[in-house]
């Protein structure tokens, strides 16, 4: 086996002392040292998908694994695939599966807990699939998961249109709508989970499915705030924009021991 993270070596105690007090303990154990799987299924991966393929002997390797927050620098994945639409999420959930190997959804990779990255697993990158398409005189808007928010804000902006998001202008939508997102419109116009129409999603058995209010019900409600990474891989999501014209925004500070007066005047406003 590779190198093991606190998690893999508390999971790998427990399943040893099961497979010690149980007969069918066993089985777990072979699965878990269970080697990872080697290059040529590597490559069987690569001809099946139009994106490219990070392997650690790759150059641009480093750059593909990197995630936002450096503390999850050390955790490396077997491979990153940059995927290039919805049929590369499915090849690669399914050719994981086959595998037995673990995978983790990458939008904006901004996840506080390191969920978008995967010691010796199989990062899906959607960060290619970033187009935000308006349909003319529609507030229907598509948008993909890789997009940062920054750019969804800026493609709607052009359009006289906004949807709620969070701060941070490099977070990506995917995981932001599916975790909820709340940022500075959200007094206004809500969550921006509530703005989804209709999702593209694949599944655990590498399915791809529409998820919306009469298709696939129980999944549209689960992936709006049920959190990135659970319910399957959303390739599209489809939101109902509002129509905005200007926005501003400010802070207020006040000294420690004032709140009193500040709500009051807050309040009178
Ligand atoms: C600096 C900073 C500022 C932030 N500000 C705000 C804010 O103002 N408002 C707010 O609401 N949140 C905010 N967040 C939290 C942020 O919304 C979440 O961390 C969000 O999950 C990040 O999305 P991502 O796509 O960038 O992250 P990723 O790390 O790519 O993904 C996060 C999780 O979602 C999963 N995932 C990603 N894409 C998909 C997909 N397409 N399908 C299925 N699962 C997927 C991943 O596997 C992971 O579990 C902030 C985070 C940071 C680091």
């Amino acid at each position: 086996m590779g190198e093991l993270d606190r998690r893999e070596a508390l999971q790998l105690f427990g399943v040893g002392l099961l497979a010690a007090l149980h007969p069918g303990g066993f089985e777990l154990v072979s699965r878990m040292s269970r080697r990872a799987p080697g290059a040529s299924l590597l490559r069987a991966l690569e001809r099946e998908v139009r994106g490219p393929l990070y392997t650690r002997s790759e150059p641009g390797f480093g750059g593909a694994a990197e995630v936002y927050n450096s503390r999850y620098d050390d955790v490396r994945p077997l491979a990153v695939l940059r995927a290039a639409g919805a049929r590369d999420v499915q090849a690669a959930v399914q050719w994981a599966a086959k595998n037995d190997v673990p995978v983790a959804a990458r939008s904006g990779g901004h996840s506080y807990a390191g969920y978008s990255t995967v010691r010796n697993g199989l990062v899906i990158d959607l960060r290619s699939l970033d187009r935000v398409t308006v349909s003319s005189g529609s507030r229907s808007v598509r948008i993909g998961p890789g997009a940062r928010l920054i750019e969804v804000y800026a493609g709607l902006a052009a359009k006289g249109l906004a949807v709620p998001g969070g701060t941070c202008p490099t977070v990506g939508f995917g995981g932001l709508a599916l975790g909820g997102g709340y940022g500075f419109a959200s007094r206004a116009l809500g969550m921006t989970c509530d703005t989804i129409e209709s999702m593209r999603v694949v599944t655990a058995g590498g399915s791809l499915l529409t998820a919306d209010e009469d298709t696939n019900a129980d999944l549209f409600w689960a992936l709006r705030g049920g959190g990135g990474g659970n319910f399957g891989i959303v390739t599209r999501f489809t939101v109902n924009a509002s129509r905005e014209g200007s926005a501003a925004f400010y802070s207020a500070s006040w000294p420690a021991g004032a709140t009193e007066d500040a709500i009051a005047a807050w309040q009178g406003l």
